[in-house]
C-alpha cells in the first residue's frame, strides 16, 4: 500500500475512540476526549464531520442519534502513518530513528527477545541508497556523486 492516510493529530484522537469501541455516538466520543483533551461536543462534532467527509467514518442513524463506525483497521492505519513519517526523512537516517525508538520504548523481556530475533534475521546491505529529492537532504549523496563523476570525467580528459 503506497496510499497514505490524511488524518490530523486531532482526528486521530477520534479514530482511536471508534477503534476501541467498534462503534460510538458523538456523545460517547466527546465523553472520552473531553476527559483527555477537554474538547467540547462541537469540537468533536467538527472532527467527526471531517472524518466522515474524508470517508474514514460512516454514520448510521439509530433512534435519535448517529452511530459512527469505520472500515479502517487500526494496525493498517498505523503502518500507513509510519510510511508517511518515513517518507519525510532520508532512508539513510531511518536506522538512527529506529535506535531512538528502541531506546525510549518501555518493553518487557518478551518484547526485547522479539526485537533481538528481528535483528538476528535482518540481512545487511552494502549501502543504503539515498532516495531523497536533490536539495532536500543533508547527506549530500547526490551532490557528492555528481562531483565525483564530474571529477572522473575531468581526470579522463587529462589522461587522454
Ligand atoms: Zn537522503
Amino acid at each position: 500500500m503506497s496510499e497514505t492516510l490524511n488524518i490530523s493529530d486531532a482526528e486521530w484522537e477520534v479514530m482511536r475512540v471508534v477503534w476501541a469501541s467498534g462503534e460510538s455516538t458523538s456523545q460517547e466520543i466527546t465523553r472520552v476526549l473531553n476527559g483527555k483533551r477537554g474538547w467540547s461536543q462541537s469540537t468533536v462534532k467538527t472532527l467527526i464531520g471531517r472524518l466522515t467527509s474524508k470517508g474514514y467514518l460512516h454514520a448510521r442513524k439509530e433512534a435519535r442519534h448517529f452511530v459512527y463506525t469505520t472500515h479502517l483497521v487500526e494496525p493498517d492505519s498505523l503502518k500507513l502513518e509510519v510510511e508517511g513519517l518515513l517518507s519525510r526523512i532520508c532512508s539513510r537516517k531511518v536506522p538512527n530513528l529506529l535506535a531512538y525508538l528502541i531506546e525510549k520504548t518501555p518493553m518487557i523481556a518478551a518484547d526485547r527477545a522479539m526485537l533481538e530475533e528481528v535483528l538476528q534475521n535482518k540481512q545487511a546491505v552494502a549501502q543504503v541508497p539515498c532516495d531523497c529529492y536533490p536539495g532536500q537532504c543533508t547527506c549530500h549523496l547526490h551532490a557528492r556523486d555528481t562531483i565525483l563523476s564530474n571529477l572522473s570525467h575531468e581526470e579522463n580528459k587529462y589522461e587522454n
